[in-house]
């Protein structure tokens, strides 16, 4: 029954992700659909994510205007770090543009980009999220096309 052995091989392959089969072992806790979603657009755009090795969780420990960051973790590994005070008063869309925001400093080291509006501008979310939600692929496009 071939179908059912294709069901069998995709459980299968699940299982080897999620134990991280030969792989660094990464764990994006709560955020872990945003992170697939990131991954999906960059593939769309024929780019590679660093996802192995990443951590995400929330903290209480950024500043006040901080809502979230990416930094080396201290057992090994990148860590983005997201303000639990805000992320529930937020936007889906202001979610979205903090997770790709540090997922384009952790997962594709890249750089802030004050001089324009964008996914890698260090005040996005000051500016709102409304011309992202407007003109969202555009701004992945511009996003993943600076990625090597
Ligand atoms: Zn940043």
């Amino acid at each position: 029954m071939p179908h059912i052995k294709s069901v069998k091989r995709a459980t299968l392959l699940i299982l080897m992700v999620g134990m991280g089969c030969g792989r660094v072992p990464s764990d994006f806790g709560p955020f872990a659909g945003l992170v697939y979603e990131y991954d999906r657009q960059a593939h769309a755009r024929g780019k590679e994510t660093a996802l192995d090795g990443l951590y995400i969780e929330f903290s209480d420990a950024l500043g006040p205007h901080t809502l979230g960051d990416c930094g080396v973790r201290n057992e090994g590994g990148k860590l983005i770090r997201i303000n639990r005070q805000y992320w529930d008063a937020v936007s889906e869309d202001v979610k979205e543009l903090v997770l790709f925001h540090e997922l384009g400093h952790c997962a594709n080291g890249l750089r802030h980009l004050d001089s324009e509006y964008a996914i890698m501008n260090a005040s996005v979310y000051v500016s709102g999220s409304k011309e992202y939600k407007e003109n969202r692929t555009y701004y992945l496009d511009r996003h993943f096309s600076r990625v090597e």
